[in-house]
């Protein structure tokens, strides 16, 4: 299938808005893309249509959006080669998965004096709740350094694997810095110590093929609206055995089976995870995303993404004072950097005003921030219907930033 830049974009109606009347350039996609007709379309349908409250309703309507709800976990399971359905809990997001992990996981099989590791590059979703977790049990948290260009060593990685170690949580794609970690590689030497391994993959999703059976992961989280879908609605993967294993996160309908007054047995995996109603539209928004990341074809996606990074790597190169962070040997397009003494806020007020939306600050990873010695930096994230014009007026407009501050 050819990817077609021009349909490609005419299938986001965002994209023709104009901000302080000029054309809008939208490069804030790790922080949430944009959002296809096709993802709009499926919830206005939804509350044209089927809106109903799902699982045990009698009626048709309600038979219609279960179905479809359950149909659109069957859709994930597929999309990243899940071996079953029931490994799949819907959640808020990631966040919410990587607590619900670390809450109903970490808090059964930590003690006092086990750790947990994690990278130096972790968003602070996968790395606040470890924190707490370890506060909790008595234990010690342990990070695995990154080097300047945004690599880790994946030899001090295993040296790092002691028997402590009861798990290991690892950004799959870091949002600060671009790098694709080689989590394969990381996953297998864990197990060879039967360390179970959570998998942050919020910024892999939009970007890269996920197979969970080729990973072998035991956990691996991602947030809808970071891949095309809806705000509000994320998932959750996890390994049966220890789905089953898991204490439940949080209680209340659905997610029991028989409720007496003083007792209460629990509903089988995933539904024992996911207590109240549920985020249908969510559900089903999301789905409609993974069909068109589907129809649009992950390999195309990656090659276009790939050649657009290439290009806005050179081209940001050549502005004279830039400081770029993050040059991983694998990179997704998220291109975090600095202009001099220029503070990354008043680059983001200036590209702002011509249309160019970034973002600036730490990018919710303070340590990444600290270990380079910076409050924050400008971050240009690249998404499927970004253009190589667009990323030369992201350049000619960094131009005008430098002169107007030096
Ligand atoms: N991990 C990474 C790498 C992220 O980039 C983000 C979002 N910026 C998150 C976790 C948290 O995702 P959410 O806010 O959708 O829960």
């Amino acid at each position: 299938m050819a990817f077609d830049i021009n349909k490609v974009r005419a299938d986001f109606p965002i994209l023709s808005r104009k901000i302080y009347d000029k054309p809008l350039i939208y490069l804030d996609n790790a922080a949430t893309t944009q959002k296809p007709l096709a993802v709009i379309n499926r919830i206005s349908e939804y509350y044209t249509r089927e809106n109903c409250n799902i699982h045990r309703g009698v009626h048709l309507m309600s038979q219609e959006a279960t179905t479809a709800f359950e149909d659109t976990r069957e859709q994930v399971a597929g999309f990243i080669n899940a071996p079953s359905r029931e490994e799949i809990v819907f959640t808020k997001g990631t966040t919410e998965s990587i607590n619900l992990v670390a809450s109903a996981f970490g808090r059964k099989i930590l003690k006092k004096g086990d750790a947990v590791l994690v990278t130096g590059m972790e968003h602070h979703s996968n790395l606040v709740p470890w924190q707490l977790l370890c506060q909790e049990k008595e234990g010690s948290l342990k990070v695995l350094p990154f080097d300047e260009k945004g690599d880790v060593d994946i030899t001090v990685f295993e040296n790092m694997l002691s028997e402590d170690i009861k798990i290991v949580a690892l950004q799959h794609v870091s949002n600060a810095l671009g790098t694709i970690n080689p989590i394969k590689e990381m996953i297998s030497l864990a197990h060879k110590r039967d360390i179970p391994v959570l998998i942050d993959g919020a910024q892999a999703m939009s970007h890269l093929k996920v197979d969970i059976q080729d990973l072998d992961c035991d956990f691996y989280c991602f947030s809808g609206h970071k891949a095309y879908g809806p705000m509000g609605i994320g998932v959750l993967y996890g390994k049966k055995e220890h789905l089953e294993f898991m204490t439940p996160y949080q209680s209340g309908g659905q997610m029991v089976d028989r409720v007496s007054l003083y007792e209460t047995s629990f509903n089988e995996v995933p539904f024992k995870f996911e207590a109240g109603s549920p985020n249908v539209e969510g559900v089903l928004g999301m789905g409609a995303a993974l069909t068109y990341l589907e129809e649009t074809g992950m390999e195309e996606i990656m090659a276009y993404e790939d050649d657009l990074l290439d290009y806005a790597t050179q081209k940001i190169k050549t502005i004279e004072g830039i400081h770029l962070y993050g040059t991983a040997k694998a990179k997704i397009g998220v291109i975090s950097f600095n202009i001099g003494e220029i503070h990354p806020y008043d680059v983001g007020t200036i590209l702002d005003r011509l249309g160019i939306a970034v973002r600036t600050g730490h990018h919710c990873a303070q340590p990444v921030m600290d270990s380079f010695g910076i409050p924050g930096t400008v971050r240009a994230s690249i998404a499927l219907y970004n253009t190589k014009a667009e990323i030369d007026h992201l350049v000619e407009a960094l131009h005008q930033a430098k002169n107007m501050f030096t």
